[in-house]
């Protein structure tokens, strides 16, 4: 927002009508980052007033289908598109409906952490990660010719092959991996002065690796660049990387957060400001790198969200604190059950004490707004785990074959329970070698558990089991 001097008077007259509205919304920011986490879910931005005073009293966030925005006037056409003023404009840039899911997703995350954060939503979890790491990808002048980052290599299939095929192979950009995310010494060993960021899942899918995300984000600003975290399986719910000092959250908002399964989308949240030594002219890119990707390479890349999907993520983005209060709680109990099981040789989910990295999600999954009865955060570690069934992996695919109500589907996050062997599935396009190194053999079933009663749930696998 400049106040420029070429602009003429109409211009400047909407200029000062636009101040007094962002004014305004200032002070309802200010009121309803007092609120709780639900309450926030629940209402976001969407106050009393501005249904009202804007749509006829809805009760509910209104759809906008429309494609475009109208203007009075010239004026307020030239001052909306040279983005002086607040506008949404056309629905590849900004849309009324998206709008608030943005801003409680922004809230959310931001929930208690001491940061502003600013959030973008896109079309899907991928083309988030795209717009966040392409920013920091960009030639610079007198920059160096060869530039990598650094990545755990316990990732979502889609952002494996979204690095080694879109980036290292077509682009030339060397990928650096990391083999043990929950090794701080493995990353500083692979950071130079070329690294542009680090990036980083967690919990992984489908390994439920995990990171020190507090020592991860100090060693990414100890070299000028930002930590980028894809916490699509946590949920604000249960981790708020930016708390530790995250520069960029990425969520896949197909998963748990829209758990009725009813939409697509992705969303890139940062922190205000980002640490990066990368340079560019728009003072946006460090102050609000969110904004800065939706204003600019996100209205010229073209991967808006449909409002239909906005509307239907932040309907079910109401009631995520205590859906992955019960989803994870249906976790624990089953998880327990397939860890006494004889015919698995191995069970792994974040909250058995027998699981390497317990203490370290322990440090960083909790329920937000929860008490333990003595002023602690309840743990809780959301519903992907995992089991390996003994024997040949055809063993594996007879348990698969046998479920009767888990669905066996590629998806996760559901409010159903959902289950996929990932070496036939999600993470087939990786190849042999990338699976043994990220530890995905095909023995491994991953369950996403939903939260229908968890008897239920365990009946199911018990008899699927028995098939053997
Ligand atoms: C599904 C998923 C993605 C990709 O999201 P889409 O919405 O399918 O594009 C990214 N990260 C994680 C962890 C995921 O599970």
């Amino acid at each position: 927002m400049v106040d420029n001097k070429q602009y003429s008077p109409g211009v400047k007259k909407y200029i000062q009508e636009a101040k007094k509205l962002l004014a305004q919304k200032e002070k309802d920011l200010k009121r309803i980052k007092k609120l709780k986490f639900d309450t926030i879910a629940i209402h976001g931005l969407y106050t009393v007033e501005e249904a009202l005073k804007q749509n006829q009293g809805a009760v509910i966030e209104p759809l906008y289908l429309s494609t475009a925005q109208a203007y009075r006037d010239s004026d307020e056409m030239e001052a909306a598109l040279a983005y002086l003023i607040p506008t949404w404009c056309y629905t590849r840039f900004a849309n009324p409906t998206t709008y608030y899911l943005e801003w409680v997703l922004a809230l959310l995350e931001g929930y208690q952490t001491g940061f502003d954060t600013s959030c973008l939503v896109t079309a899907s979890g991928m083309s988030a990660i795209m717009l966040a790491v392409d920013s920091f990808l960009v030639k610079q002048k007198q920059g160096p010719e060869k530039i990598n980052f650094v990545s755990s290599i316990q990732i979502y299939g889609g952002t494996f092959q979204h690095f080694t095929i879109r980036k290292m192979q077509e682009r030339g950009i060397e990928v650096r991996w990391v083999d043990h995310q929950e090794d701080i010494e493995e990353w500083k060993t692979k950071i130079d002065e070329n690294t542009r960021f680090l990036f980083s899942e967690a919990p992984s899918n489908p390994q439920q690796s995990f990171c020190d995300v507090k020592a991860l984000s100090d060693l990414a600003h100890s070299w000028e660049i930002p930590f980028i975290i894809d916490s699509t399986c946590a949920t604000p719910a249960l981790m708020r990387p930016v708390a530790y000092g995250a520069d960029i959250v990425i969520h896949s908002l197909t998963k748990s957060i829209t758990a009725s399964g009813l939409a697509m989308g992705g969303a890139l949240i940062s922190r205000k400001p980002i640490i990066t030594k990368v340079k560019n002219d728009n003072p946006l890119f460090k102050e609000s790198f969110a904004e800065y990707v939706k204003f600019f390479p996100f209205r010229d890349n073209g991967p808006a969200a449909s409002p239909v999907n906005a509307l239907f993520a932040l309907n079910d983005l109401r009631t995520l604190r205590s859906k992955m209060d019960l989803v994870s709680q249906n976790s624990e109990k089953v998880a327990e059950f397939l860890s006494r099981h004889p015919c698995l040789y191995q069970v792994d989910y974040l909250s058995l004490e027998s699981f390497p990295l317990h203490s370290l999600a322990k440090k960083y999954m909790k329920l937000v707004d929860s008490d333990d009865g003595k002023g602690k955060e309840i743990n809780r570690y959301g519903h992907l785990l995992s089991f390996r069934v003994d024997g040949p992996p055809q063993n594996a695919r007879k348990v698969f074959d046998n479920f009767k109500l888990i669905l066996r589907a590629g998806d996760l996050g559901r409010i159903k329970s959902i289950a996929t062997i990932p070496a036939i599935s999600t993470h087939l396009q990786q190849g042999e070698e990338a699976r043994t190194k990220a530890d995905v053999p095909p023995q491994m079933i991953r369950l996403c558990v939903g939260a229908e009663n968890p008897d239920d749930i365990i009946a199911d696998l018990d008899q699927a089991l028995s098939s053997l």
